[in-house]
């Protein structure tokens, strides 16, 4: 699609699957507006409507303005979105894969994100767990990128 941003038309990539029943297809675009993100950053909505004649259902696409361009950022599905991490816990590795030569990233923040998921739709002891192990993976993380000498003990 095409939207109007700065006086200058932007090409924004249109969506190429639907978010309810994941089939590739060319949904058809049926309303978009240029907002802003609640980090003040542009960002393109726009609705489709999936073209798979067996769903045929309204979704809502999220584009940001990064680089220059309008990139797809994620479907709007009504969950909501998350803090904005700081950088220390964005860049946060595991623990146990600090010191190897592929570390990965710090599971506090998947775990946090699912945690609020489940306790969106209504499943409060999950989600408690879930807050739990979040904040364990994060304390753990972080002493061991403070204590790296002393990652053993943990
Ligand atoms: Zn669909």
């Amino acid at each position: 699609m095409i939207t109007h941003y700065q006086n200058t038309n932007r090409q924004v990539q249109d969506p190429n699957n639907c978010p309810h029943g994941h089939v590739t297809n060319t949904p058809h675009n049926r309303w978009q507006m240029v907002s802003k993100d609640t980090d003040n950053t542009p960002m393109v909505l726009s609705a489709w409507t999936c073209a798979n004649n067996q769903c045929n259902k309204l979704f809502i696409c999220q584009h940001n303005w990064i680089n220059g361009q309008f990139s797809f950022v994620r479907f709007l599905n009504g969950l909501p979105k998350g803090p904005d991490w700081p950088t220390p816990i964005l860049e946060l590795k595991d623990g146990k894969s600090m010191n190897t030569e592929n570390p990965v990233p710090s599971k506090c923040i998947r775990t946090y994100l699912q945690s609020l998921e489940a306790e969106h739709h209504g499943l409060d002891e999950l989600a408690g767990m879930g807050y739990r192990k979040a904040i364990e993976y994060l304390v753990k993380d972080w002493a061991i990128k403070n204590n790296p000498d002393k990652g053993k003990n943990y």
